[in-house]
């Protein structure tokens, strides 16, 4: 008899959405909670690097994705002036908008018969080793099979049931995000390299949008005054003077276009689960941005849990061999990572060419089935 009926997903963020329906798909009941009202309209891009795409095609969401977002296979070097320094080719991925992403992967949850329900969140849980019995925040309850953490990297479900010990810890940079119309120029992903370090990157999310961010060193989270983002970006990027970042720099008019925020990190030690609630996506392990993978390792986390829970006749079975499988590829993402964010830390320019090796070694790796 298979032991896993009714799943509680806690967030419909990236992961959390792409469980319910990876879920729904293996013919669990999944419902599903966002704390936040509705799904953020705004927000900037992400990078589905290949192994992204084939987990996206698995589940059939793919072409999707490669209608709305932009497909690319390039990787150019420029300096701070425009200059185009060098070419060659980059693992085919797809730029889209976050927003976009988010609209695919709620609307595939929702029908396959997932409940998606937002501006909701839970205010207690208890596992009585049976079954999980939850409160929500509108004072409802009810009880499930498995409740899986997929509430992001600061997961107030990790802290309640794994203890304050698996927190974030700052990386040593913060990131700079924005959007802006795309240029011709802008037909891979783009790095932008100023004579002091400073690197800017910048890729396709559609056919007229682009995503550009930059990262900064600080040895301290940085704290930036309120309603001033938009003013401090343009003096961080002074010196770049290629005519395509000084026309996306003129197209920022107000705090609300750049988004800002400290690299914090963490990576749980397998086992993702204690009793029958379970870690997703950024909640088990959020590595730093720079193999633009952590949105990747939670929709392959969302494919192989599905496949885990799918047929199981044991929970415990099912959710440890659901960690075991995918421990050792999000520790080498993780750690391949945070290699490159202190590589930049240590010197930028000195580290380019061990950075690049890295980055290429670890896109071997995962080309790797999972
Ligand atoms: C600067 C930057 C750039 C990145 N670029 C890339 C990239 O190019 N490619 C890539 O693959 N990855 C990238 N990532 C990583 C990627 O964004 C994350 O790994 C991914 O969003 C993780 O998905 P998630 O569903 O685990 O968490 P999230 O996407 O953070 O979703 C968590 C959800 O949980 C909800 N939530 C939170 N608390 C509660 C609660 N108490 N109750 C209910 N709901 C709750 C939130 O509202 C949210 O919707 C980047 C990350 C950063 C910081």
């Amino acid at each position: 008899m298979k032991a896993v009926k009714r799943v509680l997903v806690v967030g419909s963020g990236i992961g959390g959405a792409t469980a319910a329906y990876a879920m729904r798909k293996a013919g669990l009941d999944v419902h599903c909670i966002d704390i936040k009202p509705e799904t953020s309209m705004a927000g900037s891009g992400i990078c589905l690097l290949n192994n992204t795409m084939r987990a996206l095609e698995t589940l059939g969401l793919g072409k999707a994705c490669l209608e709305v977002g932009m497909p690319f296979s390039l990787f150019r070097e420029f300096d701070s002036s425009g200059q185009l320094m060098r070419s060659h080719p980059a693992p085919p991925s797809c730029g889209i908008r976050r927003a976009a992403l988010a609209c695919i992967l709620e609307s595939a949850a929702i029908e396959a018969g997932a409940v998606l329900e937002k501006n909701l969140s839970i205010t207690d849980l208890s596992d009585t080793g049976h079954s999980v019995e939850v409160k929500f925040s509108d004072g409802r309850e009810a009880s499930y099979d498995v409740v899986v953490a997929a509430d992001g990297v600061y997961s107030k479900l990790r802290q309640k049931v794994f203890g304050e010990e698996f927190g974030t810890k700052f990386a040593g940079q913060s990131v700079w995000r924005f959007n802006a119309r795309l240029p011709a120029e802008v037909d891979g992903f783009c790095l932008f390299r100023a004579p002091s370090g400073k690197t800017l990157g910048i890729f396709p999310t559609s056919p007229e949008t682009c995503y550009m961010f930059y990262l900064e060193n600080s040895a301290n989270p940085l704290r930036i005054p309120e309603g001033e983002a938009h003013l401090i970006i343009r003096e961080r990027l002074a010196e770049f003077d290629a005519p395509i970042v000084r026309k996306a720099l003129d197209e920022i008019t107000g705090p609300e276009q750049v988004i800002f925020r400290p690299l914090d990190i963490t990576l749980v030690p397998e086992p993702w689960h204690r009793g029958r609630v379970v870690l997703l996506g950024d909640a088990a392990h959020a590595p730093t941005p720079h193999m633009t993978s952590g949105g990747g390792m939670a929709i392959e986390d969302a494919l192989v849990l599905a496949d885990c829970l799918g047929g199981s006749e044991s929970v415990e079975e099912a959710l440890g061999d659901y960690s075991k499988r995918r421990f050792t590829r999000v520790k080498t993402i993780y750690d391949a990572s945070l290699q490159l964010c202190l590589n930049e830390q240590e010197d930028a320019l000195a580290n380019k060419d061990k950075s690049a090796a890295l980055l290429m070694q670890t896109y071997q790796y995962l080309a790797q089935p999972i």
